[in-house]
């Protein structure tokens, strides 16, 4: 297990309208996982259709790429010890009527369709995430001072 695994987040349009950036952001921050990269873009249809290309079969597909297209996203690699595991502990469950109350979904949402988060479910599904989203010069290498507070 390492340290430096990666996981890619991105607060969805709805997320990021209602005004839930900084409460998200600063969760990644508490828990003490490394910010690696961060950018605010509105994603492309094509980008959003490869990023969910998993999906292209379930009736909810076009529709989940018309909302993830309806704005701005802020999309963000996060690192760490289970970045990615723990990374989805803290989303919750991709329901938010099945998350729970101190998560991310469970406490800001209500519907599948709007929940305000995503999180790579796999590291092999992060790697190919990050090198969707971000060109290798954007992932930022830096030491954090927390780190020998934090391991
Ligand atoms: N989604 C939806 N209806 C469903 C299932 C999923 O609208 O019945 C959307 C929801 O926004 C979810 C996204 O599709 O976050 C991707 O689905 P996935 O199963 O990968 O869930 P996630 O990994 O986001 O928890
Ligand atoms: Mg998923």
């Amino acid at each position: 297990m390492s340290n430096e695994e990666r996981t890619f987040i991105a607060i969805k349009p709805d997320g990021v309208q209602r005004g839930l950036i900084g409460d998200i952001i600063k969760r990644f921050e508490q828990k003490g996982f490394k910010l690696v990269a961060m950018k605010f873009t509105q994603a492309s249809e094509s980008l959003l259709k490869e990023h969910y290309i998993d999906l292209k079969d379930r009736p909810f597909y076009p529709e989940l790429v018309n909302y993830m297209a309806s704005g701005p996203v802020v999309a963000m690699v996060w690192e760490g010890l289970n970045a990615v595991k723990t990374g989805r502990v803290m989303l919750g469950e991709t329901n938010p009527a099945d998350s729970k109350p101190g998560t991310i979904r469970g406490d800001y949402c209500i519907q599948v369709g709007r929940n305000i988060i995503h999180g790579s479910d796999s590291v092999k599904s992060a790697n190919t995430e990050i090198n969707l989203w971000f060109k290798p010069e954007e992932l930022c290498s830096y030491e954090s001072c927390a780190h020998t507070w934090l391991y």
